[in-house]
């Protein structure tokens, strides 16, 4: 049911009423190009090299056709944006599909975004640049071989159109070509598809819904009535938990954790203005939008999540006759956290397990590395390399950014690393399963902002390779890969405050 625009949002923006989502199909382009895969994903799926190869691939996943079966919609949904409701939101440049079931009978939703307007649109194009749809493209893929829940990515398809954002050059808008991702995932809900029918008191909506996602996205759980609700919004509170302990592991910022951008399934979703962690801060955010603010600086991700389920325990509310599952739930959320974040504890420096004191241990440890301009990934990286019986900090060395600051942290350092070695001297783990325990959670290769802006300037030139090489790299995150240890490096100078390198507008 469609009602005219609402003065909230502004004339002409279309509110939906008593739907979930609307029907609409994709806009053809101008000129179809496929510009990079994941054949992982494309496997996933069961499609073929020859699948890949014929021209109708590039066709359908630009929106220009689409295969028998296909039932394209774009989904309806609100949020909270920045701590505010929001209202109605939905897919405005997102279009799904619609789902596939592998030779496995694991199913897979298709999704393109930047694949023109939809319903919920409003003043926006419905369009995505190819430089935001490389950093998607790359990311989620990048995020999958690191172990962390997410989206994936089958490709990123060049449109042939060109695209204008406020990007200023000269003083005028500069046009840039247009792309479209294919997302992938088994269901694409957030928690604002709640939020939204519950705002308005549609109630019978919002029980569908979590009826259906119940049974397509948590087809383990059992039983019926409140207490299935109850097991499920504890499993969503869960994998929530578990994700955020992935992004501060791996040192990912997302930027934008609006409640429409939080996956019911704790994937990581919506790729925009997010950013990896260089020299570790806690304050730092890649989104200069959240400048000031700083409302998803990297330190505050696991208590933003934790405040969006609170978003989520609301709008679930109508389903329950009292509210105290939803507390256990919350609860729930931060028992989960905490023994992940325990887990990385032990598993980044290498301990047979986390002690209380193991806590004050990290602690300083990021205190010390805050302070001092120390890289994330390669101070980690780095450790596994330290020898309890003479604790030197060579290992460490290349980690730190500024040669003033290290030389001001040497005492501490080199306190903390006698302190580190005596507790590796007090555990009975083999230097070798250290070794291959720290490999295997502090990544040698991640989606540096450098690297990715790099890979998007020489696309712009219409040169892929790039964005291939840095595909094939982060690949294998956790291997050493020699003759690649060009992008395992620190952060160059150059790209400290360079836009794009560091921080990034919404706009894309
Ligand atoms: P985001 O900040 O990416 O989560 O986007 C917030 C909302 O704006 C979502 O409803 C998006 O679908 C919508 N949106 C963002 N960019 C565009 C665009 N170029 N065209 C239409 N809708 C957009
Ligand atoms: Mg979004
Ligand atoms: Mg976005």
């Amino acid at each position: 049911r469609e009602l005219p625009g609402d003065p909230e949002s502004g004339p002409g923006v279309r509110q939906v009423h008593g739907a979930l989502y609307s029907r609409v199909e994709p806009t053809p382009v101008a000129a179809p190009r496929l510009l990079a895969h994941s054949p992982e994903m494309a496997r996933a799926l069961g499609l073929t090299e020859a699948d890949l190869a014929s021209p109708r691939f590039a066709q359908v996943f630009a929106g220009n056709a689409l295969l028998p079966g296909m039932q394209p919609y774009a989904a309806n949904y609100g949020g909270h944006q920045f701590g505010q409701w929001a209202g109605q939101l939905g897919d405005g440049r997102a279009i799904a599909l619609g789902e596939a079931v592998n030779a496995a009978g694991e199913r897979w939703e298709l999704q393109l975004k930047g694949a023109g307007p939809t319903p919920y649109s409003r003043h926006a194009d419905g369009r995505a640049v190819l430089r935001s749809s490389i950093r998607e493209f790359l990311c989620s893929e990048a995020m999958h071989h690191l172990g962390v829940p997410t989206t994936r990515a089958l490709c990123l398809v060049g449109t042939g159109e060109d695209v204008v954002r406020d990007m200023f050059y000269d003083g005028h808008p500069r046009p840039e070509p247009g792309a479209i991702v294919c997302r992938v995932a088994p269901s694409f809900i957030r928690f604002g598809n709640f939020e939204l029918p519950a705002s308005r008191g549609e109630t019978g909506l919002l029980r569908q819904l979590a009826d259906f996602c119940i049974r397509r996205d948590f087809s383990g759980l059992r039983g019926g009535g409140e207490a299935l609700y109850a097991d499920w919004f504890a499993q969503v509170c869960e994998r929530t938990a578990a994700l955020m302990a992935h992004w501060m592991r791996v040192g990912f910022v997302h930027g934008v954790m609006n409640t429409d951008n939080m996956s019911i399934l704790g994937l990581t979703i919506d790729y925009g203005p997010y950013g990896w962690i260089d020299d570790f801060d806690p304050d730092w955010t890649p989104n200069t939008t959240d400048r000031y603010q700083r409302r998803y600086r990297f330190g505050q991700q696991p208590h933003v999540a934790y405040w969006n389920l609170g978003c989520l325990a609301g709008a679930l509310a109508p389903l329950f006759a009292d509210h105290a599952p939803l507390q256990d739930g919350l609860r729930r959320y931060a028992e989960a956290f905490n023994d992940a974040a325990r887990r990385d504890i032990a598993g980044k420096l290498g301990l047979d397990g986390c002690r209380e004191d193991d806590i004050a241990l990290m602690r300083d440890l990021q205190g010390l590395m805050h302070e001092a301009e120390v890289d994330m990934t390669l101070f980690f990286r780095g450790l596994a390399g330290i020898d309890p019986a003479a604790p030197s900090p060579a290992p460490v060395e290349e980690a730190f950014y500024d040669p003033a600051k290290r030389e001001a942290a040497d005492p501490a350092l080199r306190d903390w690393l006698a302190r580190y070695a005596r507790r590796l001297q007090a555990q009975d783990l083999p230097a070798d399963a250290r070794r291959a325990r720290m490999n295997a959670v502090n990544p040698r290769y991640v989606l540096r902002n450098y690297l990715a802006q790099q890979a998007i300037d020489r696309a712009e030139q219409g040169d892929l390779g790039g964005v291939h090489e840095l595909q094939e790299v982060l690949r294998r995150p956790y291997d050493d890969q020699p003759g690649r240890e060009a992008f395992a490096r620190r952060r160059p100078d150059w790209a400290r405050d360079k836009p794009g390198c560091s921080m990034l507008s919404c706009s894309s």
